[in-house]
């Protein structure tokens, strides 16, 4: 799914956030949105989750107006950090969730969605888990469920906000690995926004730079680091290596 994003504007209370973005993510790409702390970078994401609307400006994923359609017929998954997995809930159903709650038309059997998070248990190496409780695992295990769960329903698009930005050094380090892999064998769509240049640069395919509610650069690692296309990025790549 191809997704377009035109000039999309939005403001909280008279502060511009996001200042006229445009944006073209290609179906199967995975894309980082990068930049400092206040940038726009979650704002943009929610939007595309269906959770804050923009001022103006149009977003298409697949030439369906995205802004318009029900949210149960967006088929986003998202993995944000602080989006936690329901406590109540075993991994299995953590993982189900999504699909028990489809419309009773699209809903599948009992028995569909028990081998359906089977399969994913495997998929994501925490078959062990299924019948534990969120409480009961690491910060790593918690976000591999989280991916399961926004994997379930075969999202169309897949949004991570710093999925793994509470997590140390090391595991962060592994999870990215896995994660591309997991991005390579789904080939979903996806959006990842961080802060953190090496995260950016080892996992998409390109790098969206933001800066103040713009995108100020869009390239990959050589492209960004060689010849950056203004001040801003050139001080923020300088920064923060
Ligand atoms: P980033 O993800 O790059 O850190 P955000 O999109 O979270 O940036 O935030 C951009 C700016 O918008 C920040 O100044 C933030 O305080 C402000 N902001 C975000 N959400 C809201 C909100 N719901 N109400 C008011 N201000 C908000």
């Amino acid at each position: 799914m191809s997704i377009v994003i035109d000039n999309m504007t939005k403001s909280f209370g008279g502060t511009s956030v996001l200042r006229g973005i445009d944006l073209t993510v290609e179906t199967g790409e995975l894309v980082a949105l990068l930049g400092p702390s206040g940038s726009g970078k979650t704002t943009l994401l929610k939007i595309i989750a269906g959770l804050e609307w923009p001022d103006a400006g149009s977003l298409t994923v697949h030439g369906a107006d995205w802004l318009r359609l029900a949210a149960q017929d967006r088929r986003i998954g998202f993995v944000f950090q602080h989006y936690a997995l329901f406590p109540h809930m075993s991994v299995r159903d953590n993982i189900a969730f999504g699909l028990t709650v489809r419309p009773r038309a699209e809903r599948p059997g009992r028995a569909v969605i028990a081998a359906k998070v089977d399969e994913l248990l495997h998929f994501l190496q925490i078959a062990h888990l299924g019948d534990r409780y969120p409480a009961q695992l690491s910060g790593g295990q918690r976000q591999r469920v989280a991916l399961g769960r926004a994997l379930a329903i075969q999202p169309t698009v897949l949004l991570l906000d710093e999925p793994f930005g509470a997590l140390d050094a090391a595991v962060r380090r592994d999870l990215r690995a896995w994660l591309r892999n997991v991005h390579e064998e789904t080939g979903s769509t996806t959006i990842f926004v961080t802060h953190d240049q090496e995260e950016a640069f080892e996992l998409a395919d390109r790098v969206v730079v933001m800066g103040d509610g713009r995108i100020e650069q869009i390239g990959n690692a050589d492209q960004i680091h060689d010849h950056p296309a203004s001040r801003f990025v050139a001080g923020f790549m300088g920064a923060t290596i």
